[in-house]
């Protein structure tokens, strides 16, 4: 006998309809003589409608009373599914995250998991109960409910499945695993038998929407393995673990990001400190910064130009303008019509030329590139929005059909 921890997202329990075909998959799943426990999330735009609520009554309302009323989303689906359970004539029980054991941070709506103590559930398993679990929020120590932020039930199915040493954590989404690239952009993208932690990773940054990338750092902290596969569609997923041997393939996808603004400085004085001051400003303001670019100095001066993600770009902006009038810089451009597009793969490590391919196949495309940055796995680089969904087609191609 096994415990098998699944996770279904929101759009896997959107409609009563959706919540049986799930009930069906978790209780074949028990049939089988495994122990059971569900993670689910919000049914569909839930937590989106919720969040329109509260600010049609109060904007300005205190994280505390969002993560009360954010928390509602997952408190409806549990329910739901617990409800089908029952229907199909099935021993069930549904925890809210508190009940299931979820201690973690006060730090509302973005809290982190402390621990997971799950005797509750243990003790429902005993009683040969399939336990349905909400996803995304647990408990303060000033017993105050949180929520671990956007896309955070992944997280809490990982959890669940490290405190309970389970055997295997699967996560079912309305995609069919993790792909080469997007699936609905570029039709000859593939579907990865396996993943490692590290390139799923990455790709989970890079806004390949299939994990969240918290879950992921979880997953691999403790190995626990895990399998994304469809709730619709029944074929085997991808496996994420620790070294992907499968496939030898050079890189394992190709990901798009167009939340990002890039921000140039021009004329800054070409001396020692000028880079730091900026950066330390922006970072003061914890603002993220990606990639970055220095131009070679030319008559004393040189111009420094690096990455936001594009909600920061405002305050960006203004932490620019001050620093360009106090250094005595020429000037400063905002440009939010960019795109991040990388590759990501472990095969990188051990294969020269894999960047030349890259930059090889956006010449092809006649596609400019703005900015460039590498990482041990990864080559990303910057080039204007209007050409994203072509580049990421380019070198898909490049890499993937010749
Ligand atoms: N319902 C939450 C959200 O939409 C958590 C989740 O879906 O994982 O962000
Ligand atoms: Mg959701």
């Amino acid at each position: 006998m096994s415990l098998i921890v699944q996770k279904f997202g929101g759009s896997s329990v959107a409609n009563a309809e959706r919540v049986f075909n799930v009930a069906r998959i978790v209780t074949s799943t028990y049939d089988e003589g495994n122990d059971v426990v569900v993670v689910v999330s919000a049914q569909g735009d839930t937590t989106d409608d919720l969040i329109a609520k509260g600010n049609e009554i109060n904007p300005n309302a205190s994280k505390r009373e969002r993560d009360m009323l954010l928390s509602a989303g997952e408190q409806i689906s549990i329910s739901l599914l617990a409800m089908a359970i029952e229907k199909l004539g099935y021993p069930v029980v549904s925890l809210l995250g508190w009940q299931a054991g979820f201690q973690t941070s006060s730090a509302h709506t973005s809290a982190r998991i402390k621990r997971v103590v799950p005797n509750r559930i243990r003790k429902e398993l005993d009683k040969k109960c399939i336990v349905v679990v909400a996803g995304f929020q647990g408990i303060s120590k000033y017993d105050d409910i949180t929520t671990l932020g956007r896309g955070g039930s992944d997280t809490s199915a990982v959890a669940i499945a490290a405190a309970m040493h389970a055997d295997l954590c699967q996560i079912y989404t309305d995609v069919e695993g993790v792909y080469t690239a997007d699936p609905r952009k570029v039709k000859n993208a593939r579907k990865l038998k396996d993943i490692s932690y590290d390139e799923m990773l990455e790709l989970a940054t890079l806004g390949a929407q299939v994990l969240n990338n918290r879950s992921v750092e979880m997953a691999k902290k403790y190995n626990i393995e895990l399998e994304v596969l469809s709730s619709l569609v029944k074929a085997p997923g991808t496996i994420v673990k620790e070294k992907s041997k499968m496939e030898k393939m050079l890189i394992s996808g190709v990901a798009k990001d167009t939340d990002v603004a890039r921000i140039s400085v021009i004329g800054v004085p070409d001396e020692p400190g000028f880079a730091f001051k900026i950066f330390s400003k922006l970072s003061s303001k914890n603002i993220n910064v990606d990639i970055i670019l220095q131009s070679i100095g030319h008559n004393g001066k040189k111009d420094i130009s690096f990455t936001v993600a594009k909600d920061r770009a405002a305050d960006a902006e203004k932490c620019v303008q001050d620093y360009v009038e106090n250094v005595n810089a020429k000037d400063f451009i905002v440009n939010t019509e960019v795109a991040k597009i990388s590759i990501v793969g472990a095969g990188m490590e051990s294969h020269a030329g894999v960047a030349t391919k890259m930059f090889e196949a956006l010449y092809d495309a006649q596609i400019n590139i703005q900015m460039i940055a590498t990482s041990e796995i990864k080559v990303s680089v910057l080039i204007d929005k209007k050409d994203a969904d072509r580049a990421v087609s380019a070198i898909h191609e490049k890499f993937f059909e010749q």
